[in-house]
Order: C-alpha cells, then structure tokens, then sequence
C-alpha cells in the first residue's frame, strides 16, 4: 500500500477560454503551410510554449516580427487595431480571443455608445484590460483599488466592466466607492467564474491534506495566488512546473496529498504530476 493517497481538486487546470486557444494553436501548427506566430505567449506556461515551438507555432513579441504566415490572438484578446493591421499586411489572423473576454469588449463598448464614462476594475497594463481600453475608446480609465477613484473627476453616466479574472470583492468596493459620486451607475459584471472556482476548490482541499502541490508556470498570476491560498491553509504546498521537480522527502509524513494546478496548466502535465506523486507514495512505503 501506499504512504500516502492523492487527491485533485475538483476545479483544476485550464479553463475553457485557454483549453479552446490551445487547441486552436495546435491545430494550426498541424495545418499550417506558413509559418505561425502567436502575439506574446500563448499562456504564462514555459513547458506548453516550449510544445508549441516544436510543432512549428513560435512566439512573436510584436507584429513587427512577423513577416508572413498565420498570426494567433491569445484568450486575453487584443486591440482592434492589431487584428486591423495584421490583416492589412496579409496575414491570417486566428483569433484566439476566449469567448467570456469578448463579451467584455462588446459590453465596454456598448456603454461608452451609450454616452457611460466607462471604469475597467482590472490590473493597469495587463493584456487583458489593454484590450478591453482598446475596444472602449478614449476616456475609459483603469482602476484597480477604490482607492485610485477620489483622484479622478467623475459624474453623470458611469459604466462599470471588470477583467474577467477580478474578485467580487474587488469590483465591489469600486463600485460602492462610485455609488456615493455618480448620477447614473451601470455596472456589466464580467467576472469570469472559472478562476473563483479554481481558488475555491483549491482552498478547500489544502485546508485538510499534509501536503499540496500546485502544478503551473512559475510565471503565471493565477498560479502563483493558487499556491498562495494553499499556502495559507497547507503550509507543506510546493509550486512546481514539471512532475520531476517532485521531491519524496516533501512527503515523509503525508497521509493525503492535495493536488491542483492554474488556469493555464493542459491536464497531461496534471497527470504526469498525479503519477509521480503515486509512485512516490509507493516508494515511500517500499
Ligand atoms: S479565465 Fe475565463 S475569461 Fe479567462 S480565458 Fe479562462 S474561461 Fe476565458
């Protein structure tokens, strides 16, 4: 018998707008006569973008650096006049754009239309929330904090959308910040639920195993605040990238072992992960 089980979360891995991105840029490896590039890494996953320049589909900062061939928008979206120019120059344009951003962009969109000053709760500079500005037009402003409003001139019409991957609580203390100043609040809530439910599953696991692993890109957000949680409630959580960073000694005294993994990691790294954990159990108790 092993030392330990393995548990997943319930909620683990990539979301549907990444899964969806993913599979499209593969698949264009696979069909492509040209060569295709995606604008920025397709996500914040060193060994998946590694994959992909394999199969042909390589990382272009900018448009700049793409003389020809098939360019692929990333789940976080773009500004219009990229796509715009891109098809100018006569590239194929694969737009990867996850659905739920989108609806964001046609929500900003519709309210500045409809005479709202439009507020973007969201992270300053992050892709996501530089594609949403670009599809609101001048005047929309970024907010992160409430504590950025009193700065700003505000009144008549204001329309709120969030980045999709904001908490609830960080839209609601913009808007109840705004509520005191404005003639006319309209808020779109555009919170995309698939990061809340990753945190969530993942909180409520660490909070009753010995250990917990958090599988991702040690360079992706929603990775690193996955391992934060687990962290809080499970102090023996370990963020790894690849299955072989996996160490027994981690897992001497490990009854269950809690498993979950960002928003940005394709379920085979999950179960090599689940597997080398198994053996380890194993061994452990050889
Ligand atoms: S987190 Fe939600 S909005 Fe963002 S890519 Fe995934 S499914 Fe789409």
């Amino acid at each position: 018998m092993a030392a330990f089980c393995v548990e997943v979360a319930d909620r683990a891995g990539v979301c549907y707008g990444v899964e969806r991105a993913l599979r499209m840029a593969r698949d264009a490896g696979l069909a492509a006569t040209g060569r295709v590039h995606t604008l920025g890494p397709l996500i914040h996953n060193p060994i998946v973008v590694q994959d992909l320049a394999a199969s042909g589909v390589e990382v272009a900062d900018s448009l700049d650096d793409v003389e020809s061939g098939t360019v692929i928008v990333r789940a976080h979206g773009v500004v219009p006049e990229i796509v715009r120019e891109a098809s100018d120059r006569g590239l194929e344009v694969l737009d990867a754009t996850c659905p739920y951003v989108k609806k964001v962009h046609r929500a900003a969109e519709r309210l500045v239309s409809e005479g709202y000053r439009l507020i973007i709760v969201g992270e300053p500079g992050h892709p996501e929330v530089e594609g949403i500005l670009g599809h609101a037009g001048p005047g929309a402003v970024v907010v992160s904090d409430p504590a950025e409003l009193p700065t700003m001139e505000i009144g008549g019409k204001v329309g709120v959308v969030v980045q999709t991957t904001q908490t609830a609580e960080a839209l609601s203390a913009v808007v109840a910040a705004l509520a005191a100043r404005t003639g006319e609040l309209r808020v779109i809530n555009t919170i995309c639920a698939a990061t809340q439910e990753r945190q969530d599953s993942a909180a409520k696991l660490a909070s009753r195993v010995d250990a917990m692993v958090v599988v991702g890109g040690k360079n992706s957000g929603n990775t690193r605040r996955l391992a934060e949680i687990c962290r809080d409630r499970c102090p023996a959580t370990f963020h790894i990238e690849d299955a072989a960073e996996l160490e027994s000694s981690w897992f001497a005294h490990a009854r269950v072992v809690g498993l979950t993994a960002g928003a940005s990691t394709p379920p085979e790294h999950i179960d090599r992960a689940v597997e080398a954990l198994r053996s380890i159990g194993e061994g452990l108790e050889a």
